[in-house]
């Protein structure tokens, strides 16, 4: 069979290209659409794979999203966010809340701050937060934050790691905002579908034809001069265009080239057990959107609550725990990390006895956070840039092997329509 563009995978990335052509075929491993844009519903319960909101950058998509859906389908929400820290809430992100902390606390960032040794370069994502925070911001919230997060080593990470994700501030914004709280991370509003971000899937797929897309069928070899994929049911796809959607690490997998394979075998990420767990009744925690945890006692780095997002009745929510890649995430782990979560959301005053949990689920994402890695990161962008010299694409979060959201993942998959086009 011949197509002119195939698709790997159909996720957000692999849909919104889909959207922008016309002769193409889908390839998707697992018997749904969607990839990590998915939502389960569960009795009353609406879950994500561990919450997946939009925080518009672009007009174009922010203008498309609202067109296709009524009023009642969404909320926008100004994000309220939180650190849980010394049993307390303070506002995120820490770094420009510090006056939120104990008299000695707020003095000892304060003064590391003041007195940090700031440099041109950076080493690391490690080097970087110790530079640009000093020691008692790093060691008290950043550095336990994101070990426990990226489950790795934080001088493996490139310094720019989290890309516009991070939130900078600088010392004028950290003691500005002690006076005039000035919420300036990425994204201090959010949209959301009320029945979850699969919404948005469906509504790219209102364009797309069922025929088109292959499921519960994988690639599982590629011919780079041939240009032809080998699928897991025998069949051999020929193409003008390959776009793929797939983790880079397995798709590098796919190629006889000891260069791709030796590059695959060192790419590191972490996994993500996500639990999605409804109550009975609402928690005495009924405004806060999501919380991100440091304190390595307890087991999950950020829980969320989709109840208050979506101001529904229940309390409702998502637990994410990090792990390394090697890590075995099997039954008798969820069992024992569904009970820590439920000690830990007791502890924290979330939930009490009187808490029954009427449904729970667990999801893991595997790759989760991809590392970009400050060894690795060169070599991953030459493959992808020689890998197109042969019409191959590799776009996406995870084929792109980057830290995006799914916004950017529809923007760079329109971008490289239009491309195409012009070739
Ligand atoms: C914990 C967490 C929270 C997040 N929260 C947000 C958020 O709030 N807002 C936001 O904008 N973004 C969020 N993201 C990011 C968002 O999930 C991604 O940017 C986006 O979903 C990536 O879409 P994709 O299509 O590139 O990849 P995927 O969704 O992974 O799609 C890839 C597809 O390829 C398929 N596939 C894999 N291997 C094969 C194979 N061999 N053959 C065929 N098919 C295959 C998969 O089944 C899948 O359907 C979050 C990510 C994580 C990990």
């Amino acid at each position: 069979m011949k197509v002119k563009n195939l698709i790997i995978g159909a996720g957000i990335s692999g849909l919104t290209a889909a959207n922008y052509l016309d002769d193409y075929l889908i390839i998707e491993k697992e018997n749904n659409v969607g990839g990590y844009c998915s939502t389960h519903y569960v009795k009353d319960y609406v879950w994500d794979y561990a919450g997946h909101f939009f925080h518009f950058q672009t007009k174009e998509f922010k203008e498309k999203f609202i067109e296709s859906l009524n009023k009642d389908e969404f909320v926008t929400q100004e994000k309220k966010t939180y650190i849980y820290f010394d049993n307390e809430l303070i506002d995120y992100p820490f770094q420009t809340n510090i006056h939120q902390l104990s008299k000695d606390k707020f003095i000892d960032c304060l003064y590391d701050l003041f007195n940090k040794e700031e440099k041109e370069n950076y080493d690391n994502f490690l080097d970087m937060l110790y530079g640009k925070f000093g020691k008692s911001i790093t060691e008290m919230f950043l550095k336990p934050y994101n070990e426990k997060l990226y489950a790795c080593d934080l001088t493996k990470l490139d310094k720019e790691a989290m890309g516009r994700f991070f939130p900078y501030a600088d010392i004028n914004a950290i003691i500005n905002n002690m006076k005039k709280n000035k919420n300036n991370s990425y994204n201090n509003t959010f949209l959301y579908p009320k029945k979850g971000a699969q919404v948005i899937i469906n509504i790219l797929m209102q364009k797309m034809k069922k025929e088109k897309i292959l499921l519960n069928t994988r690639v599982i070899s590629i011919n780079e001069k041939k240009k032809e994929a080998k699928l897991s049911n025998d069949e051999i796809i020929n193409y003008d265009n390959l776009i793929n959607t797939v983790p880079f690490n397995q798709f590098l997998k796919l190629f006889s080239n000891k260069e791709y394979e030796e590059l695959s075998q060192k790419l590191t990420y972490n996994k993500v057990l996500v639990f999605n767990l409804g109550f009975n009744k609402k928690s005495k925690y009924n405004k806060q959107h999501w919380i991100y945890i440091a304190d390595k006692k307890i087991n999950f780095y950020r829980i969320g609550f989709y109840d208050n997002i979506l101001n529904s009745k229940k309390l409702s929510m998502y637990i994410e725990i990090g792990y390394e890649k090697e890590a075995k995430i099997d039954e008798k782990e969820i069992k024992k990390q569904l009970e820590l979560t439920l000690e830990n959301l007791k502890k924290m005053g979330i939930i009490d006895d009187t808490f029954k949990l009427n449904a729970y689920e667990s999801i893991i994402m595997n790759p989760a956070y991809v590392h970009i890695d400050s060894t690795y990161e060169k070599q991953v962008r030459k493959i992808i840039n020689k890998l197109q010299l042969n019409d191959i694409y590799s776009i996406g979060r995870y084929g792109g092997w980057t830290y995006c959201s799914m916004e950017d993942c529809m923007v760079e998959s329109k971008n490289l329509i239009s491309k195409l086009e012009d070739k």
